[in-house]
C-alpha cells in the first residue's frame, strides 16, 4: 500500500540504514522498533544513529 507522506518524510528521515523497506513509512517504522522495545533513528542524532543502536537505554544514556 501506498503512503500519501512518504516521500516528505523522506526528506526529514535521518536514518542511514539503506536496506529497510520502512524508510519514510513512520507508523510502520515506529511499530517495528516499538515492538522491539526501541525507538526510531529519528530520536538519535545522526552520529548516534550510524551505531544502529536504536535501544532506550542508549537513547538514555546519550541524553543524560
Ligand atoms: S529507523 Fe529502523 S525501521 Fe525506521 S527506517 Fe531506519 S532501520 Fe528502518
Amino acid at each position: 500500500m501506498a503512503c500519501d507522506n512518504q516521500e516528505k518524510n523522506l526528506s526529514i528521515c535521518n536514518c542511514s540504514y539503506e536496506p529497510c523497506s520502512r524508510k519514510g513509512r513512520c507508523c510502520e517504522c515506529i511499530v517495528y522498533h516499538r515492538r522491539n522495545g526501541e525507538l526510531p533513528a529519528c530520536y538519535f542524532t545522526d552520529t548516534q544513529e550510524r551505531s544502529y543502536n536504536r535501544s532506550i537505554s542508549y537513547f538514555v544514556k546519550c541524553n543524560s
